[in-house]
């Protein structure tokens, strides 16, 4: 782990949360991006899921423990925060940071796209360098077992990647970047979900209302059958807050 932030960190559910906004979590990983150093670091966009998750597996939890900057995704995290520390936390989404640091800065940029289904990270490669002037490291799908895990972060190290997109589902990613840190060796390494698929254009992302309310958990939900199973998680969500916040009095 590199000097701690120069900005409040909570713990919620034994996980961190820092509190800081998109505006100072660009101005933070820029600075990471262009040290000579090259040191290694991880963000983890904290959600509900990986919440709900690290519950049960330790190593999610250990992952998000390690992580050097835990943004708030979403609105659940806000709601927790606000619910069981009394504090308003910012959002920085995955989506927002990945976009903002491509915008920052371009050619610059050496991005690794790691994730997504064979095929969906290379149209979003080419659209990142069309859209954003953006340098491509490399790309790799994002199913593979554990067994392959050596493999990839080698290939990702010798990309000469400044920055690694790890899109493999919630936990899974944030495992991979934490457990292979020294090998990837990249100076930012974020786990981010669907973004792979969005940069693709093979998911939409949620309309600009449900942004700015924060709450595009509820569009996508709604929208994508495959996850209608997620809202009883997300309603578990809210009733772990509760009894957390019944439990500290
Ligand atoms: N994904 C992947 N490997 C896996 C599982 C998922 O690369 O083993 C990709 C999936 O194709 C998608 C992204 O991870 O691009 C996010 O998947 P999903 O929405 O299921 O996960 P979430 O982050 O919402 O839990």
């Amino acid at each position: 782990m590199s000097t701690p932030p120069p900005h409040p960190r909570l713990r919620l559910f034994d996980l961190p949360l820092d509190v800081i906004d998109l505006q100072g979590t660009l101005d933070l990983l820029g600075g990471w991006l262009i040290d000579p150093a090259r040191t290694p670091h991880t963000v983890v966009t904290l959600n509900p899921e990986i919440i709900v998750q690290s519950r049960s597996h330790p190593e999610f939890a250990g992952a998000v423990q390690d992580a050097d900057l835990v943004t708030a995704d979403g609105v659940g995290i806000v709601y927790a925060a606000r619910q069981l520390r009394g504090e308003d936390v910012p959002r920085a989404p995955g989506f927002d940071i990945v976009k903002g640091l491509m915008e920052q800065h371009g050619a610059e940029l050496r991005v690794f796209f790691l994730g997504a289904k064979p095929g969906v990270a290379e149209a979003a490669a080419h659209n990142a360098a069309r859209e954003y002037g953006v340098t491509v490291a490399g790309i790799h799908h994002g199913y593979f077992g554990p067994e392959e895990d050596r493999r990839v972060a080698e290939l990702v190290a010798q990309s000469g990647a400044t920055l690694l997109l790890t899109a493999m589902g919630a936990g899974r990613q944030e495992v991979f970047n934490q457990e292979w840190r020294g090998v990837l060796n990249v100076p930012v390494m974020i786990g981010c979900g669907g973004v792979i698929d969005v940069l693709a254009g093979t998911a939409e992302l949620a309309p600009a209302w449900t942004r700015k309310l924060g709450v595009e958990w509820v569009w996508r939900v709604a929208g994508d059958r495959k996850r209608w199973n997620r809202a009883p998680r997300l309603l578990h969500f809210v009733r772990l807050v509760g009894a957390e916040k019944r439990r500290k009095g």
